[in-house]
């Protein structure tokens, strides 16, 4: 599995990163023999990038995860995980100080770890970004300096937050952001961001590169925000490729991992199968290409919606 630099911080992450949503069971119940399976699936075919939150599956994700991986039993510097702050199941959403830093170690025990590689302010557009840049940023570096985390990230959908953030904060205390559902056959609007993020040394890490489960053949679960028109397009494009015997979910996947300016592809994967599929798309795409024809005809399928979003988020004043 190719590995990328991740901005500045020096870590080296694989194009297909593991999400680790669908372990939280927000895709359906995942059994654990399952869950540990696919995490050492991933780990021995070289995806070394773990994507977790308290808030997927209320804390269930971050617990299965650190016991998959205490099971792999790989060293701790033969992996990289990412875990988030500020948004929670139960509570809402809350990006004080002293939340996020009671957050960091409350995740810290349930992945079982003495650090995570990078802490996300978690969806940051459902709180007034001021905010995020005088209060939780600033907790955030406390917890680098601490040990705790070692670098920092900032996510959420609508793509202006970032700008929005990353030039009121002092240059570097954003290290990486993760950007999700923009960089996909369906949505590229990421790729304007991309010269801006470079030249601020921030990392980029994409997310959904299946739109959430739009771009797979069993389509999203019930709670997908996406209006019925993007459903439905995403629907007749990956009906598509069935009728020609092809899969729309190689595609997305591959069309994701194309840019290597995004340092990785988080893809959520509940099985070694999913695992095996996903790694062997990245495999073929280094040494066979993506297939033109049919990404063209996927392409336009979906041109009517390119780039259909949906609302995320407060107003901003
Ligand atoms: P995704 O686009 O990766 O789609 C996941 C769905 O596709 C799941 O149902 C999964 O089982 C299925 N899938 C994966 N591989 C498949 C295959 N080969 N064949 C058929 N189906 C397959 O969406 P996602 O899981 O929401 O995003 C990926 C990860 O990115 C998440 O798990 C999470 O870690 C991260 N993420 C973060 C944010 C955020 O921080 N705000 C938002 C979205 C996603």
């Amino acid at each position: 599995m190719e590995l990328r630099e991740l901005g500045g911080t020096g870590l080296r992450v694989s194009a297909v990163g593991f999400g680790a949503s669908p372990l939280g069971n927000v895709f359906g119940d995942v059994p654990r023999d399952t869950a540990r399976s696919a995490v050492r699936r991933a780990l021995d075919l070289g995806v070394n990038f773990f994507d977790t939150s308290p808030y997927y599956g209320g804390t269930i994700s971050e617990s299965v995860l650190g016991d998959c991986l205490r099971h792999a039993a790989v060293p701790r510097d033969q992996f990289v995980v990412a875990t988030k702050c500020g948004r929670y199941k139960d509570e809402g959403f809350d990006f004080s100080a002293a939340r996020v830093t009671r957050s960091v170690d409350e995740s810290l025990v349930r992945l079982g770890l003495d650090y995570v590689d990078i802490l996300h302010a978690h969806d940051i557009e459902f709180t007034s970004l001021d905010q995020i840049v005088n209060e939780t940023i600033p907790a955030l570096q406390k917890i680098k300096e601490s040990g705790k985390a070692r670098f920092i990230g900032i996510t959420g959908l609508p793509l202006s937050i970032y700008p929005y953030v990353l030039d009121r904060v002092p240059p570097g205390s954003v290290d990486v952001i993760l950007s999700y559902c923009h960089f996909g056959i369906n949505d590229t609007s990421l790729v304007d961001l991309l010269p801006y993020l470079k030249n601020k040394g921030v990392g980029v890490i994409t997310a959904s590169p299946l739109a959430m489960g739009l771009l797979t053949d069993s389509g999203p679960p019930e709670w997908h925000p996406a209006p019925e028109q993007l459903k439905s397009a995403c629907r007749a494009a990956a009906e598509h490729c069935g009728r020609k015997g092809k899969s729309i979910t190689k595609l997305a996947m591959q069309y994701s991992l194309m840019n290597n300016e995004i340092s990785t592809v988080l893809v959520g994967m509940n099985s070694s199968k999913q695992v095996e599929e996903n790694v062997a798309a990245a495999l073929e795409l280094s040494t066979s290409g993506i297939d033109e024809e049919l990404l063209h005809e996927v392409e336009s399928i979906l041109e009517p919606v390119k780039n259909v979003t949906w609302p995320s988020g407060i107003e901003q004043s």
